[in-house]
């Protein structure tokens, strides 16, 4: 009895892949392992550090000045 197509394209139960994007570890440069079990690659990696650098950026400069009058 042949396989379903689909299950051609399920990764192997034991091969890693980014809980954030899907991409498994022979897509990647690497990932990073969590505590909880999930995995980080370095793509998803880049993504995190933009977005806290920019709070971090907005939490530098204060609030917005407005022009009230
Ligand atoms: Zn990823």
């Amino acid at each position: 009895m042949a396989l379903p197509a689909l299950a051609l394209d399920v990764a192997a139960p034991n091969t890693l892949c980014c809980s954030m994007c899907g991409k498994d570890s022979e897509h990647v440069r690497y990932l990073m392992a969590g505590a909880a079990g999930g995995h980080l690659c370095d793509a998803c990696t880049v993504a995190a550090m933009k977005i806290v650098l920019g709070q971090r950026v907005k939490d530098l400069l204060g609030p917005t000045v407005t022009a009230s009058r």
